[in-house]
């Protein structure tokens, strides 16, 4: 039984665990839930990380290597759920850097999803009709090696805002058009409280901005940060929503959902978003495990995206076949809300598309011929739609079982 979680097991809390301290037996209680300790004492270098872990030769490499590309850094309270004895550890290979990110292959790209060519005004990017992604700095608390937005996070020298957000707010009030707004960067609760409260301050100033967004992995790199002021601030502006993102399992600590749950107790609605990853979430196990814990945090499974081809992720990535057996894994063996969508995000700028298991065997005018997640095949008459008419499939095979 978790001793924080008095009658826990019956609600599947003991599954959580505080996160380990014991590489700081020297700190106090105080120090580790500062969030300015925590930022102030980040893994930043080989000489940080070498006497806390046994380090690979590929790791030593890619932590010279990171430079040049994608910051280290790593908080105390993520790098406390790190196996310092298991380069395979699925913690470790999401922020631990290793040498092959300095191979590129021939599909990948520093801008995979084509942010750029859909950004009007730096920093803004207005791809879909109705939105569009702010990304207020280029600071994470943590990077991830994987990070779609390599080319722009972990440059800066503070954690301002980004120096053309002015442009874009103006770019806002001309487009009446745009209704939904995330913030996104870096990590919009980097921020300061009273930035952060005049961000929100400032977009709720815009009359056609009805839905705010936040994506931030902070409650999972830095659940210090999500104190009560934090939530306050946030409360002020609503409706606020969040997407938080956690890949495995084990990030999912006492302390996670503790932060997860002042979020949610502020009203703010949370959903995540996992990164399919090889090594790290790449099989329904964990992921059955993953989405199973998510729902006792409060938090909806939304999206599982496929990996972006990022330059050198090619060790990060699986294939888009492994994203639909998972969610084949998932789909009527659980909860329908544990079920993430699987999405590609199309290279070059295309957007998401989602990719489902395929369910429809035949369909034709007058009937649909699918499976169910056991592999049963039924069939529904389709009412006829007066003038309509519609492509015709040959049927894939022959229907045997309909429903008695
Ligand atoms: S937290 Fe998000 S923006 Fe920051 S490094 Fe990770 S994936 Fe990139």
């Amino acid at each position: 039984m978790n001793p924080d979680d008095p009658g826990g097991p019956a609600r599947g809390l003991a599954r959580f665990r505080p996160a380990p301290r014991t590489d700081w037996p020297e700190i106090t209680d105080a120090q580790w839930n500062d969030w300015h300790w925590q930022l102030q004492h980040r893994f930043v270098s080989l000489a940080d990380l070498e006497p806390r872990i046994r380090l690979t030769p590929a790791e030593r490499a890619g932590i010279l290597f990171s430079a040049q590309k994608l910051s280290l850094g790593i908080t105390p309270h993520f790098f406390s759920l790190v196996d310092k004895e298991d380069p395979a550890c699925p913690i470790r290979r999401q922020v631990l850097p290793v040498i092959d990110e300095s191979h590129t292959d021939g599909v990948e790209m520093g801008d995979p999803v084509g942010e750029e060519s859909s950004s009007p005004v730096p920093g803004l990017v207005h791809r879909y009709p109705d939105r569009v992604l702010l990304m207020v700095t280029d600071r994470c608390a943590s990077y991830c090696r994987y990070c779609t937005r390599s080319r722009l996070v972990s440059g800066a020298g503070g954690y301002d805002f980004h120096p053309d957000l002015d442009h874009a707010l103006a770019y806002l009030r001309e487009h009446p058009e745009v209704r939904d707004v995330l913030l996104s960067g870096g990590d919009p609760l980097l921020l300061g409280d009273d930035k952060l409260d005049r961000l929100l301050g400032a977009l709720r100033a815009i009359p056609h901005l009805e839905f705010l967004r936040i994506g931030s992995r902070i409650p999972i790199f830095l659940p210090q940060r999500v104190t009560p002021a934090l939530c306050a601030v946030l409360r002020k502006h609503h409706p606020i929503w969040m997407s938080v993102h956690v890949n495995h399992p084990r990030e999912l600590t006492v302390e996670v959902r503790e932060a997860l749950g002042r979020l949610s107790d502020a009203g703010i609605p949370l959903g995540n978003q996992s990164v399919l990853l090889a090594g790290v979430n790449d099989s329904v196990e964990v992921m059955r495990e993953l989405v199973h814990k998510l729902l006792l945090c409060r938090v909806r499974p939304y999206y599982l995206y496929q990996c972006d081809l990022i330059r050198g992720s090619r060790h990060l990535r699986a294939p888009v076949t492994r994203g639909i057996e998972i969610i084949e894994g998932l789909r009527g063996f659980t909860s329908g809300y544990a079920v993430p969508q699987f999405v590609v995000d199309a290279p070059g700028g295309g957007g998401k598309v989602p990719i489902n298991p395929e369910y429809v065997i035949y369909r034709d005018a007058e009937r649909i011929v699918f499976r169910n997640f056991q592999g049963r095949v039924f069939e529904y008459p389709d009412p006829a739609k007066s003038g309509a008419s519609r492509p015709v499939a040959e049927p894939a095979y022959e229907v045997t079982q309909t429903p008695s």
